[in-house]
């Protein structure tokens, strides 16, 4: 499928690592304007830019911390004062500190929480205040199947993904009069540095549960993240999507 997103500007948060940075370029590729946005690694985010040159002019890059409430409002005040409106919301950033619950430091419960559920609504948030004046949009959250079926050694990622389906259903259904879906796509194990740390036993036995027997990778997802993300998707709402390779 061929897509077009000339004329819209998309928001892909941790868009310059992984997952975002395989959706940055997917909607590069299609014509739309991008502000990819990172944490803190900015080798990361200036070896994406200068590897994707073509795209300069259509490629912003900005830093900050999504479980920060005053630089996510910062970020979308300067998204307005630059780009005015846009139409594509793809949050991707997350976290992953792997124990078993009970030798889980507190800190680590609440690094994962806020970073993938809180940081959530701080995204969502201020991108919905902004389409809901155009009354158009698509935000699409990235979540895991772990927050559906649990995981050893993730009870504080899986409760932090089965949050953001939570949060992106109930979102969906206050912001659906004014034309705005929510979904999320939920990966399966992807080939990114987020499973970098996996030893290579670890990675096999992954990989024996998987049907399709290999792998994602982050154009598997940003496939379907374009779909959901095209006008032609108008009456997909409330929805989670699996890209699992059948897990
Ligand atoms: P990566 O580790 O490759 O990239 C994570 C991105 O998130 C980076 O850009 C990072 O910024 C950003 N980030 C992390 N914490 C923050 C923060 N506090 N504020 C702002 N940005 C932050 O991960 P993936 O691309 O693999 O994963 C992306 C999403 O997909 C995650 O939500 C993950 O849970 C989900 N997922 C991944 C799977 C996989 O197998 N890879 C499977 C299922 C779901 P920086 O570069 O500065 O560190």
């Amino acid at each position: 499928m061929e897509f077009n997103f000339k004329g819209q500007t998309a928001v892909v948060t941790g868009g310059t690592r992984g997952i975002g940075r395989g959706v940055s370029e997917a909607l590069l590729k299609a014509g739309a304007k991008v502000v990819a946005t990172y944490q803190s690694n900015d080798k990361a985010a200036k070896e994406f830019a200068e590897s994707r040159k073509e795209y300069s002019k259509c490629l912003d890059l900005r830093s900050f911390d999504v479980t920060k409430y005053t630089q996510v409002e910062d970020f979308y005040r300067y998204i307005e004062e630059t780009y005015g409106e846009f139409q594509i919301l793809v949050h991707c950033s997350g976290i992953r500190i792997d124990s078993i619950v009970g030798m889980m430091q507190e800190s680590d419960w609440r690094k994962v929480i806020d970073t993938n559920l809180t940081g959530t609504f701080n995204t969502c948030k201020f991108a919905v205040q902004n389409m809901m004046r155009k009354k158009y949009g698509r935000i699409i959250i990235i979540t895991s199947p772990i927050g559906k079926f649990g995981f050893l050694g993730q009870s504080n990622y899986a409760a932090s993904k089965a949050g953001q389906v939570a949060f992106m259903k109930s979102l969906s259904k206050e912001v659906a009069s004014r034309k705005i879906t929510v979904n999320c796509v939920s990966p399966g194990f992807i080939d990114t540095d987020f499973i970098g740390d996996l030893s290579k036993e670890q990675k096999q036995a992954y990989l024996d549960m998987v049907p399709l027997r290999r792998f994602g990778s982050p154009e598997d997802v940003a496939n379907a993240v374009l779909f959901i993300a095209s006008t032609e998707a108008s009456y997909i709402t409330g929805s989670s999507v699996e890209v699992t390779g059948g897990l």
